[in-house]
């Protein structure tokens, strides 16, 4: 979005102005970055200071990339940068995000949940836009905080009248930052487990953290989890709110049955969607969790009174890395890399037993953020996968905690190696055509890596 410099002053309150020597109606700003290596020709830099470093010690990196205007908490000397002094950067640039979609009267839709929130966005975003005919705003990748979604706006938003937005949270406090500058009108929470268990006293105290998004809609709509007592609980307390429930033993929108087709190229799923019973044809293999986040996704285009169209979805694929089922060299191969959680594994390794392969082989790497909890989740890691049909498992010990899985399934390892190489090279000789392999652990553990090198190596032999 390009915004004049004189527009973000009359929004933010600066208390003081340096190196400005044009007329602010004059500048234009097209990009805005919190990081300074983003920065280019055009760039606003909003010097934010965080846990563990400053912004303000990069505003000179900015200004060398070819940033304009660096929007600060104190002067910086000696670059000669426009920069505008104001009393929190990171209120800056909430505000000015907020003022852009002020400007045209929106409708957010907000998603809040442990798991599938960028699964549902993606769903919704797409059932919108096919409904609507028209653009709908999403927040891109995974950018879902207090700083990643005022970026997206500030940078994507193009005047849409719907924005689709993921609430990410990750510790005690989070979410009250989130929604004191964007209130949802439709609320969607999807799900409450263990991710992130090591930033809050226990499960509990994520759930009344994500309730917050949900308790802050004062006259709207909201899409909870009808198989979960305390999203039950939850919906009791709120007064003067439209309320659907999604789920698979019972709500509004219920996920009856699905199947696999043989050949893994598609899944069918029967869903009621109030009273009425659809079949849906999906691209690839679905797991339990992402067609429930389809069930939320169809209940939030209802409260919008839009009629929900199977043929809809026959062009959505399912993102990449989150649980994503491909056949390739003769191997069924489950890439999950891109984050992992109790929960998520869960789903996996349900589907994984609906579908067939010589062996079962897992590789697997540390669920992080548990903090005191991390013994007993990677214990339990080791209990779900003991108790699967994964017969051989490879254990990825980058981080080192994901070691108290082994006491639970060890009988299943076949190695352990903290060195990408080795864990590669043990893959390229232990595995088979018809085999199928599954990869999972958090997103730090960077566990696409090791498929990038197994299958590197196969397509030079
Ligand atoms: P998020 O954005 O909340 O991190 P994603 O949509 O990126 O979630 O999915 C992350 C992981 O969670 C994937 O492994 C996916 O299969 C799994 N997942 C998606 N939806 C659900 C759900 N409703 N319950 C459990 N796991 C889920």
């Amino acid at each position: 979005m390009q915004l004049k410099l004189s527009e973000m002053l009359e929004v933010l309150r600066c208390s003081e102005i340096y190196n400005l020597f044009e007329d602010p109606d004059r500048i234009y700003v097209n990009s805005f970055v919190v990081d300074s290596r983003e920065s280019k020709d055009g760039s606003v830099f909003f010097a934010l200071k965080g846990r563990r470093v400053d912004g303000h010690n990069f505003v000179k990196d900015a200004y060398s990339k070819g940033a304009k205007v660096a929007v600060v908490e104190r002067k910086i000397a000696e670059v000669g940068i426009v920069q505008l002094v104001v009393n929190s950067t990171i209120e800056a640039l909430n505000n000015l995000a907020i003022n852009v979609i002020r400007k045209k009267s929106t409708k957010i839709i907000g998603i809040t949940g442990s798991n599938g929130k960028t699964t549902t966005k993606e769903l919704i975003h797409h059932l919108l836009k096919k409904t609507l005919d028209r653009p709908v705003f999403k927040n891109p990748g995974n950018l879902n905080t207090e700083i990643g979604l005022p970026v997206s706006i500030l940078n994507y938003y193009n005047f849409e009248d719907i924005l689709v937005l993921e609430f990410g949270i990750s510790k005690r406090g989070d979410m009250d930052r989130i929604i004191k500058n964007f209130k949802p009108d439709i609320g969607v929470f999807l799900n409450c487990g263990s991710a992130h268990l090591g930033n809050f006293k226990d499960e509990d105290e994520i759930f009344s953290e994500k309730s917050k998004m949900i308790k802050s809609i004062d006259n709207g709509a909201v899409v909870l989890y009808a198989d979960d007592e305390r999203f039950l609980k939850l919906s009791e307390d709120l007064k003067n709110l439209s309320i659907k429930f999604f789920g698979q033993k019972s709500g509004d929108v219920k996920l009856l049955s699905w199947k696999y087709t043989d050949d893994l190229s598609s899944t069918i799923a029967v869903i009621d969607v109030f009273g009425k019973l659809y079949s849906v044809i999906l691209n690839g293999i679905w797991n339990r969790g992402q067609l429930l986040d389809l069930c939320a996704a169809i209940c939030t285009i209802k409260i919008l009174e839009l009629n929900f169209n199977p043929d809809d979805l026959e062009d959505f694929k399912l993102l990449r890395n989150r649980f994503n089922v491909q056949k390739v060299d003769k191997i069924v191969l489950v890439d999950d890399t891109y984050n992992s959680s109790i929960e998520s594994v869960k789903e996996a390794l349900n589907t994984i037993k609906l579908l067939t392969a010589s062996r079962k082989i897992a590789v697997i790497g540390s669920i992080l953020e548990q903090g005191s909890k991390s013994i007993e989740t990677h214990e339990k890691l080791g209990e779900l996968i003991n108790a699967s049909d994964i017969e051989h498992v490879i254990v990825y010990s980058v981080f080192s905690d994901v070691k108290y899985s082994i006491s639970t399934m060890k009988e299943k390892v076949v190695f352990e190696s903290s060195v990408l190489d080795e864990v590669a090279d043990k893959l390229i000789k232990f595995l088979r055509p018809g085999d199928l392999i599954y990869f999972k652990a958090s997103r730090a553990v960077e566990m696409e890596r090791v498929i990038e090198r197994v299958w590197k190596s196969f397509s030079e032999q």
